[in-house]
């Protein structure tokens, strides 16, 4: 009988310490027996933030806070390294390797200092490090258990274009290194393991697919492998129905459909990097979110598609670090350009415009970009709009921090008439002021944006409204045989 080929991807919290790496390479080890298994692991938690942050220090000429990260990491990994291999020649020679990939991140970082520039290259050469060196830590400690394993450098499997700091896959090329170095180990029974979040040019100069993209990394592996599961290994339980921060009464989602996935990670749902859902959508196959620290539970399944919640609503999300800018104006009114120029413009600033809403009389048009983007977005729309700015054209950008947006999120919606009446009905009678509102015409959301104040009241009247509080029946009879999920050994 085939093999089933599961991807596994292993975020940062879930190989912390050598503690969290054991339990990794017992879950691993577990499914090996039974399937085929590629892992693919984020760096330690914390790792990648202290990589850029001593980076970025080093661009101001500082070394120091460099220097001691590369004392640090040293520290950490050889910590790992002695709890988890026994046998002093293999530790040796792993501790070797590990050697190797801090001391060239110090030499970066040095002629980072010296040069006084951090080239989008370079900060990738250095925040790659921490996968560079998660990676043969746990292929180790796979070995430990008695499996044949070996950490793999991304760059030989994920071919990207070179927008540095956010690399796109390139699927064909990526398809065919997969085909031609991962698919021999995997039939020789081997369990390769490899770095999240890198990949690669044509030309072999590291790239990097964006912060949290290891997620992303596992499900284009699997989809270029035509893997028949993805499990994304995190720290929490599984897609929740909203954030517990917000919502006491969240519950771990038994099902969602890619839609609503790609929804949630969308607007800030922290469980999954937002591109994750893209190769598979293409590629099929079942993505598994699963916690690593309590493998007995089911998690939460995404396929294309599931069962929707009865009140059409399966799930709400809320992000705060968002701005709202407005362009308004007289000018606008009829101006077909208008629309198109801001867009254009927004885009080359490279900012991510989350949601967008413009009246039909046409007055204004408003859009909200992540906050840590506004600023370049503004200055790119001034320049822009010089112009019609002194003519009074356009009358104002105007600029407003203090909102976040909401979306409620749910297959159903689609052609289930009054969800939106019901949504801010709820609102209204919370008092809730709606500055904004947007729904896709792929009706799986139905965002709005709100003050900031008001976010977290917002997101807790409408999980009740849609009882997101309470079990499905399916829940109820037993959702993980319902689910296919298999029996995880204690
Ligand atoms: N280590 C990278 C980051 O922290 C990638 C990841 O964890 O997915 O952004
Ligand atoms: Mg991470």
């Amino acid at each position: 009988m085939k093999k089933l080929l599961q991807v596994m991807k292993f975020g940062g919290t879930s190989v912390g310490d050598a503690e969290c790496i054991a339990r990794v390479a017992r879950i691993v080890a577990d499914a090996a027996v039974r399937h085929s298994v590629v892992v693919v692991v984020s760096a330690m938690s914390g790792v990648t933030n202290r990589l850029i942050q001593a980076a970025v220090r080093c661009e101001t000429g500082d070394q120091s806070e460099s220097q001691t990260l590369a004392e640090q990491l040293r520290a950490q990994h050889e910590s790992a390294l002695r709890a988890l291999i026994s046998n002093e020649v293999k530790r040796a020679a792993l501790a070797q390797t590990l050697e190797q990939v801090i001391a060239e991140t110090a030499r970066l970082c040095h002629g980072t200092a010296l040069l006084r520039e951090l080239t989008p290259r370079t900060l990738d050469a250095i925040s790659s490090a921490g996968e560079r060196l998660s990676a043969p830590l746990v292929a180790g400690a796979l070995v430990e258990l008695g499996l044949r394993s070996e950490a793999m450098n991304a760059t030989e499997l994920i071919v990207t274009d070179n927008h540095h700091g956010d690399a796109e896959p390139l699927m064909g090329p990526t398809r065919d290194r997969a085909e031609a170095r991962l698919r021999p180990l995997l039939t020789d029974g081997m369990v390769p393991v490899v770095t999240g979040y890198i990949g690669a040019t044509r030309e072999g100069v590291l790239t990097t697919l964006g912060r949290g993209g290891s997620d992303y990394s596992a499900t284009l592996l699997g989809a270029a492998l035509g893997a028949d599961e993805t499990i994304i290994w995190t720290d929490v339980d599984g897609v929740m129905t909203a954030d517990p921060r917000l919502v006491p009464e969240t519950r771990t989602l038994p099902e969602i459909s890619y839609h609503e996935a790609a929804e949630l990670a969308y607007f800030g749902a922290k469980v999954l990097h937002p591109k994750t859902l893209r190769p598979v959508t293409q590629a099929g196959g079942t993505v598994w979110i699963r916690n690593s620290f309590a493998p007995e539970k089911s998690g939460t399944k995404i396929a294309p598609q599931s069962r929707p919640a009865p009140g059409g609503v399966k799930a709400l999300t809320a992000i705060r670090d968002v701005t709202l800018i407005t362009v308004g104006g007289p000018g606008i009114v009829g101006a077909l350009d208008i629309l198109a120029r801001t867009f254009s413009t927004t885009a080359r600033a490279r900012a991510n415009v989350l949601l967008i809403s413009q009246s039909s009389s046409q007055n204004d048009i408003c859009f909200v970009v992540p906050s840590s983007e506004a600023e370049r977005a503004i200055a790119a729309l001034r320049k822009t709009f010089a112009q019609e700015l002194a003519h009074q054209q356009v009358e104002h950008i105007n600029v407003d921090a203090n909102v976040a947006i909401v979306a409620a999120v749910g297959e159903k919606m689609k052609g289930t008439p009054g969800i939106a009446g019901r949504t801010f009905s709820a609102l209204g009678r919370e008092n809730i002021n709606v500055i904004a509102i947007a729904q896709g015409s792929s009706e799986y959301n139905i965002s709005f944006v709100v003050e900031a104040g008001a976010m977290k009241r917002a997101v807790l009247v409408l999980h009740k409204e849609f009882g997101l509080d309470r079990r499905t029946p399916m829940e109820e009879n037993g959702l993980a045989e319902a689910a296919g999920v298999e029996p995880w050994p204690k």
